[in-house]
């Protein structure tokens, strides 16, 4: 029977097959080639489980991953920790005011995304609060910027309902997780969204808040329209992958699309002749705050080590 798993502990597993959870340990020694990783089965893998009754399984196969993220483990420096497996879609919480995002946080979130082979979707949220004609214009502009590098973004509120059943239809489905800084209303956004599945998010998140918990585990919620959605305690962006300069540039698909056309092939847009990506930003074809991050990031000899 094939599942999707729903919780794990390192030890234990939660699978949902159809309607039904059973509780699964791993059969014998399951390998994934390609990793050294410290949890060889995720939140979000789908898993053959073979039962032993109506209550527990035994996991035989994990299937292929369409894309993961990952987190160092702080003290085995080579190993990694799989958060969540499958993701079809993150939602990145933004907010104008009451806090500030910033345009540079949403360039490097998109950036680890695109990365990780996560889509991406930024809702602006607390749109109730954007009355005045600057929030406004900022919002045109965001939009703009955004939509011209390929990435869907529409503003939402949790307080006045605003685009919440499209949120909603749109998750339908899918297996999905928030992020975005403290504050932007992710909380207040799933609780709009499904009021019996934030409640039961909100009483881990506590937990985890005692601050006892070295080690947060992710947990998939069903909703009602089929959504899954993974719950990642303390991770507020994906962060930590090593990346190469050169490469750089392909994870800002707005500038890796236009850089076929720049003279050299190895350009890095920045101090070259015939460079398209600069000729680009200069007709308004790429967002400057854009090319600005994508430059911040490759100068930045953090960007490899970051959080
Ligand atoms: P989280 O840290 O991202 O989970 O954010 P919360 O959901 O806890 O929200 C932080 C604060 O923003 C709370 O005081 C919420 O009431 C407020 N908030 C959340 N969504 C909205 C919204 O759409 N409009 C307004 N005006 N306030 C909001
Ligand atoms: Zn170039």
């Amino acid at each position: 029977m094939k599942g999707v798993v729903a919780k794990s502990t390192g030890s234990w597993y939660r699978v949902l097959c159809g309607e039904q959870y059973y509780d699964c340990r791993i059969k014998g020694k399951i390998r994934l080639a390609d990793m050294k990783s410290t949890n060889p089965v995720a939140v979000g893998d789908w898993v053959e489980i073979e039962p032993e009754n109506a209550e527990q399984a035994v996991i035989s196969t994990i299937y292929d991953r369409s894309n993961y993220i990952i987190r160092k483990s702080t003290n085995l420096s080579k190993q990694s920790h799989i958060i969540a497996a499958n993701v079809d879609m993150a939602y990145l919480v933004v907010t104008l005011h009451s806090p500030k995002t910033l345009l540079s946080f949403i360039d490097r979130f998109l950036l680890s995304a695109e990365a990780y082979s996560i889509p991406c979707t930024i809702l602006i949220n607390k749109s109730d609060l954007y009355t005045s004609d600057a929030d406004q214009q900022t919002i045109a502009e965001w939009t703009e910027t955004y939509q011209k590098a390929g990435y869907d973004i529409f503003c939402v509120s949790a307080h006045s309902g605003e685009n919440i059943d499209t949120l909603y239809r749109m998750m339908e489905n899918k297996t999905v997780v928030f992020s975005g800084n403290s504050g932007v209303g992710k909380s207040s956004l799933l609780n709009a969204i499904a009021p019996n599945v934030a409640s039961k998010v909100s009483d881990i998140s506590k937990s985890h808040n005692k601050g006892r918990h070295t080690t947060t585990f992710a947990e998939m919620y069903e909703l009602p329209n089929g959504a899954r959605l993974i719950d990642t305690p303390g991770v507020k962006s994906f962060g930590l992958l090593d990346l190469e300069k050169e490469e750089l540039s392909h994870y800002f698909p707005e500038i890796f699309k236009v850089s076929k056309q720049c003279q050299f092939h190895n350009c890095t847009h920045t101090h070259e002749p015939l460079c398209a990506v600069q000729q680009a930003v200069q007709n308004g074809k790429i967002a400057l705050s854009r090319y600005e991050n994508y430059v911040s990031c490759l100068l930045d000899e953090n960007t490899k080590h970051r959080k």
